[in-house]
């Protein structure tokens, strides 16, 4: 089976999924992107837009997740891998502990398929939801924080907090984006 294919058989497991979809509602948004990506991006939950059109990071934080991927010199819809732990909209918007420990059964199977070098986690729920670890953003972001498998997991900020506080969290995202450029061509 192409990898392709075996991404789409777990999309077709995450749309029938009962227990991603406790407390939750809209499509389900598995990911998307190049099966072969060296970088799989990792976010929270999708959003409202997310919700409505099954696509991942396509509402306000995901324009700017995209331009800081353009940035860096790569297609945001050919070359990287798109997704999040949690694969559809919470009710109550953020995901509980319970939401975050399921979307890893999903999760591992996609890293299974793409097999990338580097997974860049998208803030604290990222890092909960891959690493199964408590993670202090502010001041360990920047960082490989753990190497398994021959991956990466690169810790940086959430784009949404980033917009929320330009002046604390903007120039650190982008710094990190080209440590991150930096870590794939070396
Ligand atoms: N925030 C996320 O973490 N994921 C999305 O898909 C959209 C917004």
């Amino acid at each position: 089976m192409t990898k392709t294919a075996q991404l789409e058989k777990i999309a077709e497991e995450i749309k029938k999924c009962k227990v991603c979809k406790v407390g939750k509602q809209g499509a389900a948004v598995p990911g998307e992107g190049n099966p072969d990506a060296d970088v799989v991006f990792i976010g929270e939950a999708p959003g409202k837009k997310e919700a409505i059109e099954g696509r991942p990071f396509i509402g306000r934080s995901g324009q700017f997740l995209r331009s800081l991927i353009r940035s860096i010199g790569f297609d945001d819809e050919k070359d990287v891998y798109i997704t999040s732990p949690v694969k559809y909209l919470p009710d109550r918007g953020t995901p509980t502990s319970e939401d975050i420990a399921h979307g890893r059964i999903h999760l591992m199977k996609q890293f299974a398929v793409i097999k990338p070098k580097v997974v860049m986690l998208l803030g604290r729920v990222a890092a909960e939801g891959v690493l199964e670890k408590k993670v202090k953003v502010a001041s360990e972001h920047g960082q490989v924080i753990e190497e398994r498998d021959g991956i990466k997991y690169f810790l940086t900020v959430h784009p949404a907090a980033a917009l929320r506080f330009p002046n604390k969290y903007k120039p650190a995202l982008e710094e990190d984006f080209k440590k991150l450029k930096q870590i794939l061509s070396s």
